[in-house]
């Protein structure tokens, strides 16, 4: 479906290298490809500029322009930054607290219940943690159902309060819960709302306040593209939220949202999810996601 930007790289530097040497605006019309495949990959118009101005300085810095293989060059510098600038390293989670708690953020319909059952699975499976998935979702009875279906299919314990209209109040009764009963990680499944609305941050901040959790993540479309990134600003100035969850990346999505969030509120992803199965869940790597940008 894309063309492949190694290649049209390669192209383009190879045919203007059988004029004679390489010039600085020849080096310009290879820019101009990386920064149209960012924008392919739906990556923020700004943030693919800025990038393609800092490959530039670097590809001049490093002499691309008298390189036996320019392209090579060019592919790499491209990749290195990609991957710099989507945070370098693997991004763990911290599980430290007794038990730790796991607050999940993000837009109705972005997956965050899929996702608690994920990490939940996840975190019995690898690391055999023995986690409490807990129902916050006050206004829609389904969505608590839908959790206790996810529990159900990984074996893992749901708290869920059934009548009670106060988030923090559950939330809160649930660490208790934990507590008695030898869990040692809550996660916490929250509401949310088709769009970011003042009374649905107040609620989530206030269950944030009363829990404290060790890890605030903030679960994220990868195919709402620009949109994302909105959103993401919208929680993090609310939340100051520790990590990104980017779903959805088994669709035909490049992910170029990824960047944009990034540099937008410079926090990690830390996990990606690539389908509705429970096993579906990986952890973010950064260079493997600047290969999929690049394609
Ligand atoms: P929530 O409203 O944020 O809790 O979102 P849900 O967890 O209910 O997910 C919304 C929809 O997206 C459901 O149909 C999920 O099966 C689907 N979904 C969640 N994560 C993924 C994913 O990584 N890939 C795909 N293809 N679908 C997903």
């Amino acid at each position: 479906m894309f063309d492949n930007l190694s290649d049209k790289l390669d192209k383009a530097l190879h045919v203007l290298k059988g004029h004679g040497s390489i010039t600085e605006v020849n080096v310009a019309e290879t820019l101009k490809e990386v920064r149209r495949a960012l924008l392919d990959a739906d990556v923020n118009f700004k943030i693919a500029k800025d990038f393609t101005n800092t490959v530039k300085e670097k590809a001049l810095g490093q002499n691309v322009l008298t390189a036996l293989q320019p392209s090579q060059l060019m592919v790499k510098i491209v990749k290195d930054e990609l991957t710099a600038l989507m945070g370098g390293d693997v991004a763990g989670i911290n599980l430290k607290g007794s038990p730790s708690v796991i607050l999940m953020s993000g837009l109705q319909g972005s997956g965050k219940t899929t996702f608690s059952g994920k990490l939940a699975n996840f975190l019995k499976t690898k690391k055999t943690k023995k986690p409490l998935l807990v129902a916050c979702d006050v206004y829609r009875p389904a969505a608590i159902n839908q959790l206790h279906v996810v529990g159900d299919q990984i074996g893992v314990e749901v708290f869920s309060d059934e009548g009670n209209m106060d988030p923090v109040d559950i939330a809160t009764k649930a660490v208790a819960y934990a507590k008695q009963n030898g869990h040692n990680v809550v996660i916490v499944d929250t509401a949310g709302r088709l769009a970011v609305d003042e009374e649905m941050m107040k609620e989530i901040e206030n269950v944030h306040r009363a829990l404290n959790p060790d890890e605030t993540l903030f679960v994220v479309d990868a195919m709402t593209g620009q949109d994302a990134v909105n959103t993401a600003k919208a929680f993090n100035d609310r939340l100051n939220f520790d990590g990104v969850i980017l779903t959805k990346l088994d669709g035909d999505t490049r992910g170029g949202a990824a960047i944009s969030i990034k540099t937008v509120v410079n926090k990690p992803i830390k996990f990606i999810g690539t389908g509705e199965k429970m096993d579906a869940i990986d952890v973010f790597y950064p260079e493997r996601m600047a290969d999929r940008i690049l394609g």
